[in-house]
């Protein structure tokens, strides 16, 4: 019994004395930056952000409904107001909306670069309205933040992009390789007949990029559960999107005498199912990456999960699973958006119609899903179908790759101590549809802590849209293939 004991004991000293040592050992990916000087600016490019507001750039489900004029006049003020990048650079409109701009670079060979934003924002939400601070479409100014629809998703970056731009050409600066910036105008809505179209004029041309920018990751003073410093998160790749369609049909009949089955029960046990059944919860190569970078900078005990994401791996598991977020990060996501069934209350309804939402892993394909349901659900009688178009993103970016690192010191460069991570976007952008022309797609938009985007007063800090502008700048200024 003692010799047992001892050696229970020397185990458990060996073991402790292992997970201390990864933990100690767990190094630092965080990259020490020289900090750039912000760019000094006047206020002519809160002006232009606030004018780019003012056009009501936006993109309805029903793609009727689209106001032309809007993105005409807006396309306009973006000419006018930077005559040196329209002048100086190719402009290609795709679909009479997108816009393409080529800034030709020093080397002919070198792959080019992509920066992307779009033009087309969410439209305001009626019953909101009274909830604005400012009106929605104004770009008005309150304590420091411009206001408006846009003003983060995506206008925010767009202007910078080209404030950025104009600046350099302002310089006389030319890049080092070809420039393109990429500006759909249905991205809200799918991007269709934006970015998906362009992404293929690209693969037609046979151009691929070093790498592509688009919206995605944040800075964010507080959102990393556990890690009491600033974090920028860009994403490195995203979900995919799965809506299928259940529908079941059984002889309905008078609620009087009632049969052991009807369509409601049995698509209610069929719902409850995939509920209860979900996805299995994953650590995932992202999120492993993610941990890798996080993790050193966390306190002790939060460090030593991360450093020993095998042994921790239960107790990571269920604190990611607690945030609508953190699930979603590690799990393809299951949800039951639409239920309709029955007309009359002494009716039994002979059908039974359910939609339900995926939000797929990156790798998970339509037919995974169907499969998934097939099984959860165990009723033949209930028919599936995929509706809509879906997407199934398997692109993930590399971040051993020169060009994450070169993203990292670009953003380290402006914030001391800053913690960069690449994350997996739970949205989608209209950066997925490059996945075919390269796969290092970053997703990352220079501001802190945004708000309101796709809500109520939408804004951000005149100071972090400052910000943005010399990121951008920089970003440009030092890229070399
Ligand atoms: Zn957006």
């Amino acid at each position: 019994m003692k010799k047992i004991l001892k050696y229970v004991g020397i185990i458990i000293i060996i073991l402790i004395a292992f997970v201390l040592f990864k933990t100690f050992t767990f190094k630092s990916k965080q990259i020490k930056e020289a900090q750039v000087p912000l760019l000094k600016l006047d206020d002519s490019c809160v002006v232009h952000l606030q004018k780019s507001i003012q056009f009501e750039t936006i993109s309805y489900d029903d793609p009727k409904q689209m106001d032309s004029s809007q993105f005409k006049g807006f396309q306009q003020f973006l000419m006018q107001t930077y005559p040196l990048v329209f002048s100086k650079m190719t402009l290609e409109k795709v679909n009479n909306f997108s816009l393409i701009l080529h800034w030709k670079g020093k080397s002919a060979t070198a792959k080019p670069i992509i920066l992307m934003a779009h033009q087309d924002v969410v439209p305001i939400e009626k019953a909101t309205l009274n909830k604005w601070d400012a009106e929605p479409f104004s770009g008005q100014i309150k304590n420091d933040f411009i206001y408006g629809r846009g003003a983060i998703d995506d206008k925010g970056s767009l202007i910078s992009i080209l404030e950025s731009a104009e600046l350099l050409l302002k310089q006389s600066f030319i890049p080092e390789t070809d420039i393109y910036f990429v500006f759909g105008h249905d991205e809200e809505i799918s991007g269709f007949k934006g970015a998906k179209v362009m992404a293929q004029l690209f693969a037609d041309r046979k151009i691929s990029p070093a790498f592509v920018l688009d919206e995605g990751g944040i800075i964010t003073e507080y959102k990393v559960p556990r890690l009491n410093k600033t974090a920028a998160v860009v994403g490195i790749a995203e979900k995919g999107y799965q809506t299928l369609e259940l529908k079941i049909n059984i002889p309905g009949g008078h609620s009087s005498m009632p049969e052991e089955h009807t369509a409601i029960d049995e698509m209610a046990k069929a719902v409850v199912k995939l509920k209860e059944n979900q996805f299995k919860p994953e650590i995932t190569p992202i999120v492993k990456s993610f941990l890798s970078y996080i993790g050193p900078e966390m306190p002790f005990i939060s460090k030593m999960a991360m450093a020993n994401q095998g042994l921790f791996k239960p107790m990571i598991i269920s604190n990611y699973a607690k945030s609508a977020a953190g699930n979603a990060t590690i799990r393809t996501t299951t949800v039951t958006t639409i239920f309709n069934a029955g007309l009359k209350e002494n009716l039994i309804p002979g059908e039974a119609q359910v939609t339900v939402n995926f939000r797929t892993q990156p790798g998970v394909s339509r037919q995974d899903v169907v499969d998934h349901v097939k099984k959860v659900i165990n009723n033949d009688s209930i028919k599936i179908t995929p509706i809509g178009k879906g997407n199934e993103p398997k692109q993930i970016a590399n971040v051993d790759d020169p060009t994450f690192k070169y993203i990292q010191k670009t953003i380290s460069a402006f914030h001391q101590n800053i913690i960069v991570a690449p994350y997996l976007v739970l949205g989608a952008t209209d950066a997925r549809y490059f996945g075919n022309i390269t796969s290092q797609i970053f997703r990352f938009s220079p501001f802190t802590d945004p708000e309101g985007f796709h809500g109520v007063n939408e804004r951000i800090k005149i100071s972090e849209y400052k910000k943005g502008i010399s990121f951008y700048y920089e970003l440009i200024k030092n890229y070399k293939p």
